[in-house]
C-alpha cells in the first residue's frame, strides 16, 4: 500500500467526511441496515476442533451443523484454518477435513500447535508452520490454497525482529497472510454457551447466542466505519470475519448469517476479501496483543477515530454466566 495514498485519503477524510458520512450508520440496534451493501468473507479458525469439548454435541456433529448452515445459505468459498494438533491423525480429524473440502471450501495454515508468536522464537514458529503443511498437503486442491496463513491469536510478533523473521519466510515461500477485520470474539461466548447448555439453562443459552450475534454485528458496523474513515467512503472495502469451528457456531451460524443478510451484507469468497489490496499493508507494529487489521492501520498511522465507541465488552458478563 502506497503511504501517500493512505495519507491522502486520511487527509480528505478529516476535511470532508469525518463529521457526516456515518450519519446513516448510527446503530439502531436491532434493525440496522448498511446504506450500501457490505462485502464479507467468512473464515473459520481452529479446524477441526475449536474450544472446549461439550457433553451435548460431538466434533463430527459440530462440523456437520456448521457445514450445513454454510451450504444452506450458499456462502461461497469459506476458508478454514487448521491446527494439525487438534484430534491429531484420528479418523474424526480426517473426516472433518474431507467433509469441509467436499463441501467446496478451502483449508490453510494456522500453525500445527496453535502457537503464540510472542511465546516462541521465530524459528520454532516456522518449524511448526511447516509441520502443519505436511497435513494440509493431503487436502489442498492447489498450491495457492495451501500457501495462506492465519496468525493464531492474531499475534504477528512482540518484536519487530520476530515479525520480520516470519514475514520474510512468508515472502520467500509465497505465503499470503489472511488478515482479519471483524473479530467476533466467539471463543469467549462459546465457553459460557457450553456451561449454560450443559446445565440445561435454555433461557441463558439463548441470551448468550443473542448477545453473540449482536456483538458480531456491532463489530462489523464499527470496522466498516473505521475502514471508510481510513480509506474514504468511495473505496469498496471488503471485510473478513473470524469465527471458530466450535459449539456455539453449530447452533448460531444460521441466525448469524440471517442477521448479516438483514444488515445488507453480501457474502464473497474469503480469499477475495483478504487478498484485496487494502489488506496488504505492513503496519510494522510490534504487538503484545492480537489486533484486527484496520485497527493495526489506524495505530500505525496514529489516526484518531472517535465516531463510535468500540462495541460493548461482554467478557465480564460472560464470565459470570452459569457458574456453579
Ligand atoms: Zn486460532
Amino acid at each position: 500500500m502506497n503511504l501517500k495514498f493512505i495519507f491522502y485519503f486520511c487527509f480528505t477524510n478529516l476535511l470532508f467526511l469525518h463529521l457526516n458520512i456515518f450519519a446513516d450508520e448510527k446503530i439502531k440496534k436491532d434493525n440496522f441496515r448498511f446504506a450500501e451493501p457490505v462485502q464479507l468473507g467468512i473464515t473459520f479458525d481452529d479446524l477441526p476442533a475449536a474450544g472446549p469439548d461439550a457433553t451435548f454435541i460431538n466434533r463430527q456433529e459440530i462440523s456437520d451443523k456448521i457445514i450445513k448452515s454454510l451450504k444452506d445459505n450458499k456462502i461461497p468459498y469459506v476458508y478454514g484454518f487448521i491446527n494439525g494438533i487438534l484430534l491429531y491423525d484420528t479418523e474424526v480429524q480426517k473426516k472433518i477435513f474431507s467433509d469441509w473440502k467436499n463441501a467446496g471450501y478451502l483449508l490453510a495454515n494456522h500453525t500445527f500447535s496453535h502457537l503464540n508468536l510472542s511465546r516462541v522464537t521465530a524459528e520454532e514458529y516456522i518449524k511448526d508452520i511447516e509441520k502443519n503443511d505436511t497435513i494440509l498437503i493431503d487436502y489442498a486442491s492447489t498450491i495457492n490454497e495451501l500457501k495462506v496463513f492465519r496468525y493464531p491469536y492474531l499475534m504477528e510478533g512482540d518484536s519487530l525482529d520476530k515479525r520480520y523473521a516470519v514475514r520474510s519466510y512468508f515472502k520467500k515461500r509465497n505465503y499470503k497472510i489472511a488478515q482479519v477485520s471483524v473479530d467476533s470474539g466467539d471463543w469467549d461466548f462459546n465457553e459460557a454457551f457450553i456451561r449454560c447448555k450443559q446445565l440445561n439453562m435454555e433461557d441463558k443459552t439463548q441470551e448468550i447466542i443473542e448477545n453473540y450475534i449482536k456483538n458480531t454485528a456491532e463489530v462489523l458496523i464499527y470496522n466498516n466505519s473505521l475502514s471508510k474513515f481510513i480509506y474514504g467512503a468511495n473505496r469498496k472495502i471488503p471485510q473478513v470475519l473470524l469465527v471458530h469451528y466450535n459449539s456455539i457456531n453449530a447452533f448460531a451460524m444460521n441466525q448469524l448469517i440471517d442477521k448479516f443478510k438483514k444488515m445488507n451484507v453480501v457474502f464473497i469468497p474469503a480469499a477475495k476479501a483478504f487478498n484485496d489490496n487494502i489488506f496488504q499493508e505492513d503496519s510494522a507494529l510490534a504487538m503484545n496483543n492480537g489486533i484486527p487489521y484496520f485497527e493495526q492501520v489506524r495505530r500505525s498511522h496514529k489516526l484518531k477515530f472517535t465516531d463510535y465507541p468500540f462495541p460493548k465488552d461482554y467478557s465480564s458478563w460472560l464470565k459470570d454466566q452459569c457458574q456453579k
